[in-house]
């Protein structure tokens, strides 16, 4: 390989060596160092002519206390005044792009979960209630969040616990002779071991009451994100309307500045965060004002599940031109021409050797598929917008949750006999939300209603997107309701937009009703488990 080695003599190696993992070649991984220098070392890249093991040595790292602790804390220092400078004065915020904190968020409701999961450019992970039972009683209750709103009128806050604990004890009432009923339902196959088995009917048992829980109900979240990211997402926290968010917002704040303290600097000034986060209230509490003024007497029209609401019926031609564009050295304009004058044979031949052999989900065609959207307005019930919230590619917003949309009642409720206690905790959680709304919490309201409840929300994704989430949301294994919502869009695209190469070129989506998907899910992690 051609590369110039840089020379280091034996003490700058030392100094070097519990910083970098590679001390010869082009290639290598800071390691041990505070985000703040690692970030300051990035961001000289842009002024220095030297590497950045140079760089370090130079202005980072000071002679006599080589590999001590004390060098990094000079190095800190200097790093956060270089900070200063580049990212606080002049506000350049790909600076703080550069540093990263995994961050543990715990016993979150929700409401909040999807606030901290909201920013695109970030890594989540959280607690499923999917794989999960939330039968447990930690700290001698269940896992529930009771929010200051609720907590401050005592009457309510009597009401709030009785119905959630309810809930609760239903869905620990019912999981044992669920489990029995898909037991009885589904013998075990004798080649499938005890785990695959007990695994696969306790998922199933667990998507099916999940409905019952609250909004309340608690997760834990963890996060890889920038430091950017968690300043916007602590600016969005701060303007929001739950007691829950703002108070996390200044928890997650105390921590990250632990780590990253020069990257925070802007938050929680009057005059910089202070300002954003106030320019984010004013502008949602005036947008609210504005829509009930035009929207008041307007009463809501009858959907579908899924309507495709908005897609472009020339986006197949556009898709074609754009695959043709890396490729060739024509305009842009020009190739759109040339594609519409080919013939439909012509033109899914181009798109037959774009998308080409896929052996399997991930090999995805490339960006000409960003060419084309659909919008989708989905209603479905909360615990299923939860889990297609978690896609970031694309735009999502919703509304707030209530039990005006109804609920499901999962056929296996129905089966086992359960359907009446399920329509009692439906029924007594929207007369608490009610309740809750004539106290006058109007946001803090969605935490008592119950996941089986439906929320409505909009999703708006390129092709290639489409392709990723639709195929991923249909795999077997999934959960029945965002299964048959992922399905509904392959339809759409291909009946209602027309764009039958596009959702031909889908290949991997799984139409089937999935039964034994998640049986095929746990026999392939076992395998992947055995040494
Ligand atoms: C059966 C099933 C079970 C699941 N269980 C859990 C669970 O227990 N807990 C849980 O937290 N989640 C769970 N998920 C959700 C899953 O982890 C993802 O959050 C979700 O699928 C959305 O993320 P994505 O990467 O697939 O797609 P998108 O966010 O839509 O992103 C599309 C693509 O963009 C790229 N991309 C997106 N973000 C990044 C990034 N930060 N860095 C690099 N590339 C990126 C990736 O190629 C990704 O595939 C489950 C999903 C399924 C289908």
């Amino acid at each position: 390989m051609d590369f110039v080695e840089e020379p280091f003599t034996s003490d700058e190696r030392e100094r070097l060596q519990p910083h970098f993992t590679n001390l010869e070649g082009p290639v290598f991984a800071l390691v041990d160092l505070p985000e703040v220098v690692k970030g300051a070392l990035f961001a000289r890249y842009s002024r220095s002519p030297k590497s950045l093991r140079r760089l370090f040595l130079d202005e980072f790292a000071s002679e006599g206390t080589e590999g001590s602790r004390a060098s990094v804390a000079v190095g800190t220092e200097r790093a956060e005044q270089l900070y200063e400078r580049v990212f606080f004065e002049y506000g350049d915020d790909s600076v703080a792009q550069l540093g990263g904190v995994h961050l543990a968020v715990e016993q979150v409701s929700q409401p909040l979960a999807k606030i901290l999961e909201w920013g695109r450019l970030g890594a989540y992970l959280e607690q499923s209630t999917r794989y999960i039972p939330y039968d447990d009683r930690p700290g001698g209750r269940w896992r529930f969040t009771v929010p200051e709103e609720v907590e401050t009128l005592p009457d309510l806050a009597v009401r709030y616990w009785a119905t959630l604990d309810d809930a609760f004890e239903t869905y620990a009432r019912w999981l044992g002779p669920l489990q029995e009923h898909l037991r009885a339902q589904t013998p075990r196959d004798p080649s499938d071991s005890d785990v695959v088995y007990r695994l696969t009917i306790r998922a199933k048992a667990c998507d099916a009451l999940r409905g019952l829980l609250p909004a309340a109900t608690r997760s834990n979240v963890g996060i890889f994100a920038t430091a950017q990211s968690y300043e916007q997402l602590l600016l969005r926290m701060r303007a929001s309307g739950l007691t829950e968010v703002r108070e996390y917002a200044d928890l997650m704040l105390v921590e990250l500045r632990k780590v990253i303290p020069a990257f925070l600097t802007r938050v929680d000034l009057p005059d910089r965060g202070g300002a954003w986060t106030a320019y984010l209230r004013k502008t949602r509490a005036a947008v609210a004002t504005t829509a009930e003024e035009a929207l008041h007497a307007v009463v809501p029209e009858d959907r579908h599940e899924v309507t495709l609401t908005d897609f472009d019926p020339d986006g197949e031609v556009k898709v074609v031109a754009a695959a043709l564009y890396a490729v060739s050295e024509l305009p842009d304009d020009q190739l759109l021409d040339i594609a519409r004058k080919m013939t439909a044979d012509e033109r899914a031949r181009v798109l037959r050797a774009y998308v080409g052999e896929r052996a399997n989900r991930r090999h995805r065609p490339g960006r000409a598929f960003e060419r084309t959207s659909y919008r989708f307005d989905v209603r479905c019930d909360y615990g299923s917008f939860r889990d297609l919230q978690r896609h970031r590619m694309l735009t999502i917003e919703w509304q707030a949750l209530s039990p005006d949309h109804g609920y499901e009642v999962p056929s296996e409720v129905e089966a086992v006999g359960a359907a009446d206690d399920w329509r009692g905790v439906m029924e007594r959680s929207a007369n608490l939300f009610r309740a809750m709304r004539e106290a006058g919490l109007q946001v803090a309201a969605q935490y008592g209603v119950s996941m089986a409840y439906r929320i409505r929300f909009v999703m708006e994704m390129n092709a290639r997107e489409a392709m990723h989430l639709i195929e991923l949301r249909t795999t077997p294994q999934g959960h029945p309701v965002y299964r048959r919502v992922a399905q509904a869009m392959h339809r759409l695209i291909e009946r209602q937009a027309g764009h039958h190469a596009i959702a031909e070129a889908m290949s991997f989506v799984d139409h089937s009703g999935g039964e034994a998907g998640r049986l095929e899910a746990e026999r392939r992690s076992e395998a992947r488990r055995r040494p």
